[in-house]
């Protein structure tokens, strides 16, 4: 039985998520969106609260959350800004969970605890420039040579991939094994032929780093081979399980933060004598808000609730990811509509939620490929093969 009832603990964990948003993360977020700016003294903020990798075990340094708690937090984080919320996602979801379920103890002592305190940011570079939805289909090539590998490809769109530390690489070994030649390799982005290039000009997430990165014969010892030769594949899909709930998790915040907003504006705005929060046009956009991210929220709660009790999810995660990342766009654009001209300039951050939320049916697999994913549950047939 799904239990919704949070504990007396998810609730504290909730309301310093809430407060330290409120304080720290959303009074940040213009101004880091009009500067371009990739805010690493708040990374270490974040970082110092115990939000970045608090599914990690303790003992690795993290807070041992369970996933719910864990999208309690990252919705509060989203809800004060997606470039940030980013930084959450790609280190705990992408980067740690795959380090904690796929890792060998020693690059578990050697990532996690860096990864944890802020010490150093991971990457997570599955994309390139020729392979996007179609995962599998790599042009990176690892290739054995004595002791270790040498990597030579190109990886795009990657958040963080200037500033990391760690780049896990999806790299195939042997293009003949499709699926199966896939292997994940732990780089340190210090290695030697490991350069990147920020991307500039996007849409929104303007506050994230997002990089090009190129591996020109980047060597690198057997020991940065995580799991098998052949897993890369299922590595990168159980990092996605967990990285589309958080970016789901992210999007109920955008959904709330966009009715608070529309709230308060329209119960301040007065039009035709009344405050337009009278309007019946008026509610039935606040209305569908609130539908909308009840909705989205009870989605991302089944998913964590799946999680945290050792179920399969990857349908529900799906589920949750393309409904909340939808649902944030729909309230993001119509807390636009609510502020009228205002919500159209950032003295609100209504059109800074549009702008950033319009990423999240992208990453992490586009929509499309979230409706392929849960179709294939309910037909039993693969339209991605
Ligand atoms: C800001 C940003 C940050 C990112 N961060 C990362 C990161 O950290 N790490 C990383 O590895 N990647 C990252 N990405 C990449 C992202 O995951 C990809 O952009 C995404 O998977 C889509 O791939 P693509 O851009 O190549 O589009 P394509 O795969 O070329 O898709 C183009 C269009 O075709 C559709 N399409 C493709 N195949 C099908 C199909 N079979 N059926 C129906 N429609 C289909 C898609 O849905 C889409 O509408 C990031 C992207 C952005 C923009």
């Amino acid at each position: 039985m799904i239990d919704f009832e949070l504990t007396d603990e998810q609730r504290l964990v909730r309301e310093t998520a809430r407060e330290f948003a409120d304080r720290e993360i959303a009074p940040r977020a213009r101004e880091n969106d009009r500067n371009e700016h990739f805010d690493t003294e708040l990374v270490q903020k974040i970082a110092d609260m115990g939000f970045l990798g608090a599914i990690v075990p303790e003992e690795y340094g993290g807070r041992g959350v369970d996933y719910r708690t864990y999208g309690l937090i990252v919705e509060e984080i989203g809800r004060g800004c997606s470039a940030m919320r980013t930084v959450v996602s790609v280190v705990t979801s992408l980067v740690c969970s795959s380090l904690v379920r796929w890792g060998s103890e020693e690059q578990k002592q050697e990532w996690l605890p860096q990864l944890c305190s802020g010490e150093a940011l991971g990457c997570f570079g599955l994309t390139e420039p020729d392979t996007g939805s179609d995962a599998a289909n790599l042009k990176t090539r690892a290739q054995r040579i004595d002791g270790g590998w040498r990597i030579s490809g190109g990886k795009m769109w990657i958040s963080l991939g200037n500033y990391s530390k760690l780049a896990l690489v999806f790299a195939q070994t042997d293009p003949d094994k499709q699926h199966g030649g896939i292997a994940c390799f732990l780089v340190p982005t210090d290695s030697p032929g490991f350069s990147t290039q920020e991307i500039h000009g996007k849409l929104g997430l303007k506050g994230s780093d997002t990089a090009e990165l190129s591996l020109d014969d980047v060597e690198v010892g057997d020991d940065a081979l995580m799991g098998e030769v052949g897993e890369g594949f299922k590595i990168a899909m159980s990092a996605l399980d967990s990285g589309r709930y958080s970016v789901a998790a992210g999007c109920v915040g955008i959904c709330q933060g966009s009715l608070d907003a529309s709230i308060a504006y329209a119960k301040e705005r007065r039009q035709f004598g009344k405050p337009i929060a009278s309007f019946q046009l008026v509610q039935e956009l606040i209305s569908d808000m609130v539908v909308e991210t009840d909705a989205a929220r009870g989605l991302v709660w089944r998913a964590g609730w799946l999680k945290d009790t050792d179920r399969p999810n990857t349908t529900e995660t799906s589920i949750a990811k393309l409904y909340a990342t939808e649902a944030a766009v729909r309230c993001a654009n119509a807390a636009i509509q609510v502020h009228g001209g205002s919500g159209y300039v950032d003295d609100y951050p209504v059109e800074r939620y549009l702008r950033d939320a319009r990423v999240t049916t992208l990453y992490e697999g586009t929509s499309q490929i979230q409706k392929l994913i849960i179709a294939r549950a309910a037909t039993g047939l693969n339209a991605m093969t």
